[in-house]
């Protein structure tokens, strides 16, 4: 049976018997793999485990696993932890929103459809998440990623009337059913929109007009929750519209 080695982040686990877990893992060269780790939490006479005891969301490794596109789950042979990212776990804020860009990668992300900028990026953002910057980093992530999907709402111009954004006019909403902003002369036609801070917008825009260099972190403006928390809902909705079902995260993430 041939075996494929990557390196990989988990993004979602399911314990499965009393021994094996299935993974969805986020390879750097494969995209989106589905796997089964066969006696993950099976421990040897010494005290050994196959895969240390099994892996963790948001975990680093070097996977290798049997893949065959006629079956449903590949099958995890072996992993190699790199980074368990210890200092996320303990600031709560960082591991949620850690876990919401796991929870939109792996509904985003098709399987066996490789994104390794994407992959990159994620790796980057998780490392950083524990730091003092980590609501600018998680706000331009989710922007990478819906671009990089080609999920990124307009927030250029009005979605109805295609009127220019311009911060002059605070009077800006945005809509999920319309994908985008809507000016204060289409309001009535979205009954569904959330009023925005032309000023966050603005921000927002520069953000994504960013040169993005391989490896190397944007510079990001200075954020904070209270004005990350407007955006991070807009998007929350705009996601949910767009697949059509409940995120489970963003009630971690958004303040009530
Ligand atoms: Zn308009």
């Amino acid at each position: 049976m041939a075996l494929t080695r990557d390196r990989c982040l988990c993004l979602r686990k399911v314990e499965y018997s009393e021994t094996s877990q299935i993974l969805t893992l986020f390879g750097r060269e494969h995209g989106l793999l589905r796997l089964i780790a066969k006696g993950a939490h099976r421990r040897t006479k010494a005290g050994a485990s196959k895969f240390d005891g099994g892996l963790d969301l948001l975990d680093l490794g070097d996977a290798v696993f049997s893949l065959r596109l006629e079956k449903d789950l590949a099958t995890l042979t072996e992993w190699s932890l790199r980074d368990g990212h210890l200092e996320l776990r303990s600031n709560l804020r960082a591991l949620y929103l850690g876990q919401y860009a796991a929870e939109l990668c792996s509904l985003l992300i098709e399987e066996h459809d490789p994104h390794p900028h994407l992959f990159d990026r994620l790796e980057q953002t998780i490392g950083e998440l524990h730091t003092h910057r980590q609501e600018e980093v998680f706000l331009a992530f989710q922007l990478d990623l819906f671009r990089e999907v080609g999920y990124l709402p307009n927030l250029a111009a009005c979605a109805n009337c295609g009127a220019a954004f311009t911060d002059q006019d605070p009077h800006w909403s945005f809509s999920a059913y319309r994908s985008g902003l809507v000016c204060r002369n289409c309001q009535s036609i979205a009954p569904d929109r959330i009023p925005l801070d032309a000023g966050l917008l603005s921000m927002v825009g520069a953000i994504l007009r960013l040169p993005r260099q391989n490896g190397a972190s944007p510079r990001l403006p200075r954020l904070t929750r209270h004005q990350t928390d407007p955006l991070n809902h807009v998007f929350a909705e705009h996601m949910q519209h767009t697949l059509a079902r409940k995120l489970h995260l963003p009630r971690f993430v958004l303040e009530r």
